[in-house]
């Protein structure tokens, strides 16, 4: 039993601000989706992108759903997908009919390797999602080079990224087409939520279209004058934000730098505290990106029985988890694929309390906690 308070894995940063945007919202009764508050985010997405098309959804499964119909993605087609990873990419391309491949990745980032995207490019292949992974973005600049090359389309699944950089340019805004995550457990949150950026109108356009149940917004409509009956040219889907969740996501964005800021220092205080330590390593950050500490994830050496650990760190009221999943081997993929070092990653990672309203003595506790619990649970060096 554990005398001291918890400290969390994961904390939302949500408060008066966003409490108050909401209590407007109700004012102005249009609580529903694409209202005024839907379409300031939208213009306020697509200002701190500089993209033409940003269009708010109710979360980031969606966006990926909506970004394959938009890209016309047909039963049958293959699509590329970075293994190690929340599985919404591999999700969406099935939602479509068409079959998800897995790539696996980089041992020192996690983040999908161009060169195994490279390999696995097909007859039947259309395009590769990249991820994020954790907010660490992948590489573009060969993703880029890969894709135009072979004439694929490029999709960033940034859902852990806002706020971070590749080469000084946004994530979200690193590939043709970007899906954003605004679900609790990410940097910028509106408990659920979501967003596609893209450059392309004609493809904003169509995703906004699908995301609205295949018509235009009725918001609009009811403003024009006269009896305009909406008229349904696509089967599309409800996804949607509401104008409430829109309203809170108009504070948190404003709040990207402050909340990334404290995440950094975490990040720092953590890799101080881990720096001599033999049994797990720190995350690798390459020079030419910056992370969005969406997660913080420790690689623990192969003698740790991370299970153990994690057990004794719960015991005590810290969070841990094991922070992301290999993809290929999920039942539902039924995939023949191997991943070596996404497997690898998915065996022996640990993540540990990383967020915005961490303070320097818990921050302390859990690096403490965390290597008397792998010099407990290790075997000895053979
Ligand atoms: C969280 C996450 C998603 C899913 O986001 P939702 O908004 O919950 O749908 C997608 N991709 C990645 C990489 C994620 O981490």
């Amino acid at each position: 039993m554990t005398t001291q308070e918890p400290i969390p894995l994961v904390y939302p940063s949500l408060g008066e601000a966003e409490l108050a945007a909401v209590a407007e919202v109700f004012a102005s009764g249009w609580p529903a989706g694409q209202g005024p508050r839907g379409k300031a985010l939208e213009q306020q997405l697509a200002g701190r992108y500089g993209v033409g098309g940003a269009v708010a959804v109710t979360n980031c499964g969606a966006a990926l759903h909506l970004a394959l119909l938009a890209l016309g993605v047909q039963p049958g087609d293959e699509v590329i997908v970075a293994d190690y990873t929340f599985p919404a990419p591999a999700h969406a391309v099935k939602y479509v009919g068409a079959v998800p491949v897995f790539a696996d990745v980089r041992a020192d980032t996690g983040t999908v390797d161009p060169q195994a995207v490279l390999d696995l490019i097909g007859p039947r292949t259309v395009g590769v999602i990249a991820v994020d992974t954790l907010g660490m973005p992948a590489d573009y600049t060969e993703l880029l080079q890969i894709t135009g090359r072979h004439g694929l389309f490029l999709v960033e699944d940034a859902a852990c990224a806002v706020g971070a950089t590749y080469q000084g340019k946004e994530a979200g805004a690193l590939a043709p087409v970007g899906c954003l995550s605004f679900h609790g457990r990410k940097g910028a949150t509106s408990g659920e939520g979501g967003a596609l950026l893209t450059a392309d109108p004609a493809l904003a356009a169509s995703a906004r279209l699908m995301s609205s149940f295949g018509i235009e917004p009725i918001f609009d409509q009811a403003k024009v004058v006269g009896l305009p009956i909406p008229v349904f040219t696509e089967a599309g889907y409800n996804y949607k934000l509401s104008d409430i969740a829109a309203a809170i996501l108009q504070v948190q964005l404003g709040r990207v730098g402050e909340l990334l800021a404290r995440r950094n220092t975490v990040a720092a205080r953590y890799g101080e505290l881990f720096a001599d330590e033999e049994l797990a390593a720190v995350p690798y950050v390459p020079a030419d990106r910056t992370h969005a500490w969406q997660s913080y994830l420790l690689t623990l050496d192969p003698r740790v029985d991370r299970s153990a650990v994690a057990a004794e760190l719960r015991g005590q009221g810290i969070g841990c988890g094991h922070g992301t999943w290999a993809c290929h081997v999920q039942p539902v993929y039924d995939s023949k694929q191997t991943c070596p070092v996404s497997a690898d990653l998915f065996s022996r990672q640990l993540a540990i309390p990383m967020h915005a309203e961490l303070t320097g003595p818990q921050v302390e506790r859990v690096a403490e906690a965390v290597r008397a619990a792998l010099r407990r649970h290790a075997r000895p060096a053979a």
